[in-house]
């Protein structure tokens, strides 16, 4: 297996400061605690699919309460020790996405419109992810080099000063990417040693 990495990336891993203000990335990124992603797929969650929105955020704060406690006790424990729930808080969180989606308030601009049934609004972005490019960052923060970047097409702002505005605002088109894509590239990153997935855009 191959390494990406630079001089001052593989120093920050022995940096006392470092190591203390980011103990817990640190600490996911050499696989000795589980990713908070992770943790969201072993809390059991109790939710009606058809339920409205409302409801399920209702459920989604009384179940963020018990995502620390399951957190902190999986710092101790395997994760083979917690059975997989039927219904899991990241499920929660997939159904509540998908429910912003069609009438989508994932920003401020709050455009309301149907992403799901083809409609777009101000960031022009639908329901599939359009990725530019995706490669191991070495210009990033030392803490977070090699990073697993995805740059993905669209932005809910239009900054004059934007630096990928080529990607920002559509002068690229970018190629569709279903999520299975997207994981598959996930892994590969990390497998060449990246630390992180960083997904930038649209
Ligand atoms: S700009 Fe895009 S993300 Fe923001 S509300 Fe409109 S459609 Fe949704
Ligand atoms: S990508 Fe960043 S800088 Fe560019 S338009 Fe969007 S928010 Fe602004």
């Amino acid at each position: 297996m191959w390494k990406i990495s630079n001089r001052d990336a593989e120093a920050i891993i022995d940096d006392e400061l470092a190591k203390k203000s980011l103990s817990r990335y640190f600490a996911v990124m050499q696989n000795k605690k589980t990713a908070k992603f992770m943790v969201a797929k072993l809390l059991p969650a109790e939710f009606d699919e058809n339920a409205p929105i409302k409801t399920l955020w209702e459920e989604h704060k009384k179940r963020t309460e018990d995502f620390y406690k399951i957190e902190n006790a999986l710092d101790t424990r395997n994760e083979s020790e917690f059975p997989k729930p039927k219904k899991s808080y990241f499920n929660l969180k997939i159904e509540i996405a998908s429910k912003i989606l069609k009438k989508c308030h994932f920003c401020s601009r709050r455009c309301r419109i149907n992403r799901s049934a083809g409609e777009f609004g101000y960031c022009k972005c639908g329901d599939t992810m359009l990725v530019s490019s995706i490669f191991a960052h070495l210009g990033e923060e030392p803490e977070l080099v090699p990073s697993g970047t995805i740059f993905t097409i669209g932005c809910t702002i239009c900054c004059r000063h934007c630096q990928n505005w080529a990607i920002s605002q559509w002068i690229e088109t970018g190629n569709k990417c279903k999520p299975l894509d997207v994981a598959v590239a996930i892994k590969r990153l990390r497998l060449s040693g990246c630390k992180n997935v960083n997904l930038v855009g649209g």
